[in-house]
């Protein structure tokens, strides 16, 4: 996800401001509910991941090293189109800090690679951005498996769900709530770790959710520093949401992980391959 552009704004809760289109808000709409990849979701205990699009240097800093220190691995989209340039509000991750990041364990994974609005691409063009961004991010680093895609600007639509099944195992959009029960693994749910629309009250009130339903809470951020754009956080923040997640015992695992601990294990007869975007 990112904040706004000329076309549209996305309030983190998933609605859409006024400048975005009807056609676009019926995509998203339809995307919500047209379910193209459904799973049971059913973790043998609650999980959170928490994850951070388009990887400011400070998310990936700052931010990465509070998850290591509390043993948790967080997940950050990346457009590979952006790697080490300046932002309007942060300035973005280059390759080395990108490549640590996969060293420490913690996922990398997949946005366009210029950030491209997900509904106004047609299928050829969508595949052709992630093949791009895959391309790119193996340049850092050699090998890397990616898994995970979230939507740019949390955008999606039900052809470009359909698309992303043969391309990523998960695609994560802005859409709250928790991940349980019969779930669109192309169209995850996540909440906002953003200063300006959550605190730890409401944090702790989705970890107890979480808690009482056995479910996956996912958590989505930009950049992690004392003075925040509004679509990121403070470490004061993401610190509560850590103790928070640790004083409840929940594990604080990256999508990929999430997703393999929250599906049940197949049985032999079903272990047919999956498909995994080093194939496209
Ligand atoms: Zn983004």
């Amino acid at each position: 996800m990112r904040r706004s552009s000329a076309m549209l704004s996305v309030l983190p809760d998933g609605t859409v401001e006024p400048v975005a289109s009807v056609r676009t808000r019926l995509q998203q709409r339809l995307a919500r509910h047209l379910r193209t990849a459904p799973a049971l979701v059913a973790p043998d205990m609650p999980l959170v991941s928490f994850t951070f699009d388009d990887a400011p240097t400070c998310a990936c800093t700052t931010g990465a090293a509070m998850l290591d220190d509390h043993g948790a691995k967080g997940t950050y989209y990346i457009s590979g189109g952006l790697i080490g340039q300046r932002d309007r509000y942060w300035t973005v991750a280059d390759d080395a800090e990108i490549a640590a990041l996969h060293t420490n364990g913690h996922e990398i994974g997949s946005h366009t690679y210029g950030h491209a609005f997900v509904p106004g691409l047609d299928r050829a063009a969508l595949v052709a951005e992630s093949r791009r961004n895959r391309d790119r991010l193996r340049a850092t680093v050699p090998g890397l498996p990616l898994e995970s895609f979230a939507f740019p600007y949390g955008f999606g639509s039900v052809t470009a769900k359909r698309t992303l099944a043969g391309l990523y195992r998960s695609s994560r959009g802005i859409v709250p709530g928790l991940n349980v029960g019969r779930t669109d693994l192309q169209f995850l749910r996540a909440n906002p770790l953003m200063e300006v629309w959550t605190d730890p009250a409401r944090i702790a009130g989705l970890m107890d959710a979480a808690l009482a339903r056995r479910a996956w809470l996912i958590f989505y951020g930009h950049d992690v520093v004392d003075r925040p754009s509004p679509y990121g956080c403070t470490p004061g923040l993401l610190s509560a949401a850590l103790r928070l997640a640790g004083d409840r015992g929940i594990p604080c695992v990256t999508v990929a992980e999430g997703l393999r601990r929250a599906l049940p294990a197949p049985s032999p007869a079903d272990r047919s391959p999956r498909p995994t975007h080093p194939t496209r």
